[in-house]
């Protein structure tokens, strides 16, 4: 689903946040991406959602050179891609219903089709109480789950999540984890940035490691034991 063939990112201003990564992830995965602070993880993900375009490489996603895609055609392959960002970004001055709403919005999506789709995805992530609420009022954490909602709600082939339990209790970066592992298994292709090492430890799944921009490992996920 996704190749980066010799990719490499220098931002305006000097700084190589990636060199030479080399790796592809297959329909169906679900692997972390992990890293100190730094490493260029944001920036991987940022590459195949299409925010940035590589300096160098070449970064394949269903077979297409995304680099060298029209301008036009970018729209459709966004709508192909949910992405969870670190930071949220949601629009404080639209409710929070509105907010989960938008990707279907654009994609033209029918009003009755949509209002039974964001209840599904706020009640799946807890939140439908306060889907009149603006963003500034709920917690970190809240705001964090919306973000979610707003991600899954097209059902994307292909799922990104930039830390996604940065700002979650324990418990509810399990209840995440669980439903990430969910979707996988509705074959929904998942990525997912984090340094939480005792959260990837427990999933036991693929990890790819960077270290100064650069893919230093790739390791494959574990026999899962069954008990047979
Ligand atoms: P990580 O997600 O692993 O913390 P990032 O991809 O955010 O790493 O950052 C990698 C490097 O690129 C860092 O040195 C960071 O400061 C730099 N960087 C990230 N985004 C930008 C940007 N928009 N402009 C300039 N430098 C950036
Ligand atoms: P529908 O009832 O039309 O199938 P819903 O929005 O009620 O749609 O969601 C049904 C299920 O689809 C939910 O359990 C949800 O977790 C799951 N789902 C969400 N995103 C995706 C996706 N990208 N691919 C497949 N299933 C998804």
């Amino acid at each position: 689903m996704i190749r980066f063939e010799h990719v490499a990112k220098r931002y305006p201003g000097g700084i190589q946040a990636l060199s030479d990564v080399n790796f592809s992830l297959e329909k169906g995965e679900l692997a972390f991406l992990t890293g100190h602070s730094g490493a260029g993880k944001s920036t991987l993900l940022r590459l195949i959602a299409l925010l940035e375009r590589p300096s160098r490489g070449q970064v394949m996603f269903d077979g297409r050179n995304v680099g060298k895609l029209a301008r036009r055609h970018i729209p459709y392959l966004r709508r192909r891609i949910g992405v969870i960002f670190q930071d949220h970004r949601l629009l404080s001055d639209k409710k929070v219903f509105d907010n989960v709403a938008l990707p279907l919005m654009i994609a033209g999506v029918s009003y009755g089709e949509i209002k039974r789709r964001v209840r599904a995805a706020l009640d799946k992530v807890g939140l439908l109480e306060k889907e009149n609420m603006y963003p500034p009022m709920l917690s970190g954490g809240q705001q964090q789950r919306v973000g979610i909602a707003r991600a899954i709600i097209g059902k994307p082939p292909l799922l990104l999540a930039d830390e996604p339990t940065g700002n979650l209790d324990p418990e509810m970066s399990a209840e995440l984890m669980n439903y990430f592992l969910q979707l996988n298994e509705l074959g929904v292709t998942v990525l997912i940035a984090s340094h939480d090492l005792e959260l990837i430890r427990q999933l036991g799944r693929r990890v790819l490691v960077l270290k100064d921009g650069e893919m230093i490992d790739d390791l494959p996920s574990r026999q899962i034991y069954t008990g047979d």
